[in-house]
């Protein structure tokens, strides 16, 4: 304590409102402590940003620099953007002069986006055949187009806003997928249960490559690879940092850890500690948590 008491004289950091647990379920506003830009991060020369950095604006200060992709997918215009845990409402948002302008936001709302994600084989590195399903390694396409945005509270939904002219967002980086080729025993909603699977599978990726579960993306498809059920998860940077190869070569395991953090969980039809993704584009729809189970016991081997 004594460390942080001489950082917060000097102004280093500061005690903030944690706002990030109004996402979850079980809201707690706490109080953290966060970075306090001001002494060094904000000192610098705007002639250094690079190309496609946008600076995210508050009083005329540089609160943070963002790249173009978390420009468009976090601070979009109407969006409230967590900067050190704080809330700030975005005011312009001009993606040529890659500049965007903030105010504080104090209140407990939050926002999530609508977006479709188109993803393209171009080419196909690894293949492991099973009984029921293959796995597959590969180069890929992605593009994320946001098309709308939610306002949320405690997980209340209070408005849905259209967003139009946004650009979508575009990466060639690499992909684990799998191709279901038997759905034999496999009950309910299947494009619920693939959905909810890849948020499992996504959920758990922390566990066996050593990332972010925001450093990946996932698209499910009920006519997907080969028209056949697909789930991918890609590297969400460009030309891939190792993620997708890592989770290629344990994606038994990978989806043994996703069953069971579903199946643990106590919750009827899923909730956000299992299959619910509050980054997901799609609203969390449509989800099914047993149908999840089933898909996931199949790629792990258990029937
Ligand atoms: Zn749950
Ligand atoms: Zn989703």
């Amino acid at each position: 304590m004594e460390a942080v008491k001489a950082l917060t004289k000097e102004g280093s950091i500061h005690l903030v409102t944690d706002y990030t647990g109004i996402r979850q379920k079980a809201f707690r506003r706490s109080k953290k402590y966060a970075y306090n830009g001001k002494n060094a991060a904000c000192k610098f020369n705007l002639s250094s940003f690079k190309d496609g950095e946008v600076k995210l604006i508050c009083d005329g200060d540089v609160l943070e620099v963002l790249s173009r992709r978390q420009a468009i997918m976090e601070a979009h215009p109407g969006a409230i953007y967590l900067h050190q845990a704080e809330p700030y409402r975005v005011k312009e948002f001009n993606l040529d002069e890659g500049v965007i302008v903030v105010e504080p936001a104090k209140n407990n709302f939050y926002t999530t986006t609508l977006s479709r994600t188109d993803i393209m084989v171009n080419k196909v590195t690894r293949v492991e055949k099973h009984d029921r399903y293959n796995l597959y390694l590969g180069r890929v396409s992605v593009s994320e187009q946001i098309y709308g945005y939610m306002l949320k509270t405690y997980d209340k939904v209070i408005s849905h806003y259209d967003l139009d002219g946004i650009p979508p967002v575009k990466i060639d980086t690499v992909a684990a997928w799998i191709q279901i080729m038997d759905l034999k025993g496999i009950p309910g909603d299947l494009e619920g249960g693939l959905h909810a699977a890849e948020h499992a599978l996504i959920a758990v990726t922390p566990l066996l490559a050593m990332c972010d579960r925001w450093d990946v993306g996932g698209v499910s498809i009920i006519n997907g690879y080969g028209g056949k059920p697909a789930i991918y998860i890609y590297d969400g940077f460009p030309g891939g940092i190792g993620i997708a190869e890592r989770l290629y070569s344990h994606f038994g395991d990978l989806a043994k850890r996703a069953c069971e953090l579903v199946k643990e969980c106590d919750c009827k039809d899923g909730c956000p500690r299992c299959v619910m993704s509050y980054k997901c584009g799609n609203n969390n729809e449509p989800l099914d948590k047993h149908c999840s189970i089933k898909i996931l016991e199949l790629i792990a081997g258990k029937n």
